[in-house]
């Protein structure tokens, strides 16, 4: 193995869904639906399976779905980018990310996420050579701190990594909080890389606002975002990156030596999503706020307390009354003594920071039944 690989830990992820297979315990781990998305759309990848797409499609994304990433953007947030230049598919979100960052990064730039973060963002700084500094989002309320933001950028700093609805705390950026990375971006001379994966999946009383919508971010800004979450389909990979040419195709340019191309017969069906079942991720949404309800409802019963999260999959949980002061070794524990998993949130920290270590955080993007289980067995553990 090499210096650069081993140099990062595995991803959390692996180890907590293995555990959660070891055990048969309840999954609520990984964030990923147990319903997949529309019958339909599902119907359109088949579709083109059996017509014929099974060869390369062009590296930079069919010509049809790229329409149809660019009409989106426009239908739902009023941004126009030209899908001839300004859109290019990923193998899903997290390729996008490795584009962006191994396409923007030169060895010894810094690039600053909200830290906890999704962890690609470290490893793949690492891979480009970049250094990676963290804006803390802390507990209990997990919002940005001006100070803590511009704390962080130096001289060196190239790109400013923003991922909102944010995974894993669930914050849902608002209005001054963007404003205010849109200031800091444009003073710095910063390019931004959103990751926007979580774009349909808020919940009442709040608004995502892309970051490319503000003043001064159109032209600095690249978008990321993918199938996966919006309609209940993580295991298509398939993503998109879109914003300035010149960034879309630093993102090309690293992507044509990481995988060339993405699945073909999934980008007609991705396309047929965007534009025929538009509907679909806002009544997930819906479906999606009852659960995280439930379960926050029913942790808070626990003795959990549990942050209700504005947006995402994922809802932050404090396990200290319990008498636990670490996560890892709570969700190390919890399959043998409550037949759970749940995800450790020192996964999601790369800097040094502890902030998390006294949290855990749990998917709701499951059946009721299952998160009724799920509670069930947390409430008989001793
Ligand atoms: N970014 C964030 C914040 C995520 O939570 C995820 C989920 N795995 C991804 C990116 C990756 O998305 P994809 O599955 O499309 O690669
Ligand atoms: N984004 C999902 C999560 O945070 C899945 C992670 C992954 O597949 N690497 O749980």
């Amino acid at each position: 193995t090499s210096a650069r690989v081993a140099a990062i830990p595995p991803t959390v992820f692996s180890r907590m869904s293995a555990l959660a297979t070891a055990t048969g315990a309840v999954n609520l781990g990984q964030g990923f639906p147990d319903t997949d998305g529309p019958a339909s759309v599902v119907d359109q990848a088949v579709a083109a399976l059996r017509s014929g797409h099974n060869q390369y499609s062009p590296g930079v994304g069919t010509a049809g779905l790229r329409r149809a990433i660019a009409a989106h953007q426009w239908a739902h947030y009023g941004i126009t980018v030209d899908p001839e230049t300004e859109v290019v598919v990923t193998t899903g979100a997290t390729e996008a990310i490795a584009g962006a960052l191994l396409g923007l990064v030169d060895p010894g730039d810094e690039v600053v996420a909200l830290e906890p973060f999704y962890d690609s963002y470290a490893a793949m700084t690492a891979f480009a050579g970049g250094v990676l500094k963290g804006v803390p989002l802390r507990a209990p309320d997990f919002r940005l701190d001006p100070d803590d933001l511009r704390a962080a950028i130096t001289r060196r700093t190239k790109v400013l990594l923003v991922n909102t609805p944010h995974n894993p705390t669930g914050t849902v950026l608002n209005r001054e909080e963007l404003e205010l990375l849109a200031r800091v971006a444009v003073e710095h001379d910063l390019v931004v890389v959103t990751d926007e994966v979580y774009e349909h999946l808020v919940y009442t009383g709040h608004e995502h606002v892309p970051l490319a919508t503000l003043p001064g971010m159109a032209e600095r800004t690249l978008t990321l975002s993918s199938v996966g979450k919006s309609f209940s389909l993580t295991g298509w990979k398939v993503g998109w990156a879109t914003g300035p040419a010149e960034l879309v195709s630093a993102v090309l340019g690293a992507k044509q030596w990481l995988s060339f191309t993405s699945g073909a017969p999934l980008q007609p069906a991705v396309a047929w999503a965007l534009e025929h079942a538009q509907d679909w991720p806002a009544a997930l949404a819906r479906d999606l706020e009852a659960r995280r309800d439930l379960l926050c409802d029913g942790l808070d019963a626990l003795g959990l307390p549990t942050r209700r999260p504005e947006g995402t999959y994922f809802a932050v949980s404090d396990i200290r009354r319990l008498g636990w002061s670490d996560g890892l070794e709570f969700c190390l524990a919890l399959p043998e003594r409550a037949g759970v998993v749940a995800i450790p949130l020192q996964g999601f920290y790369a800097t040094g920071s502890r902030d998390g270590e006294q949290l855990v955080r749990w998917a709701f993007c499951k059946e009721p039944a299952v998160l009724e289980e799920g509670l069930r067995r947390l409430g008989a553990a001793d």
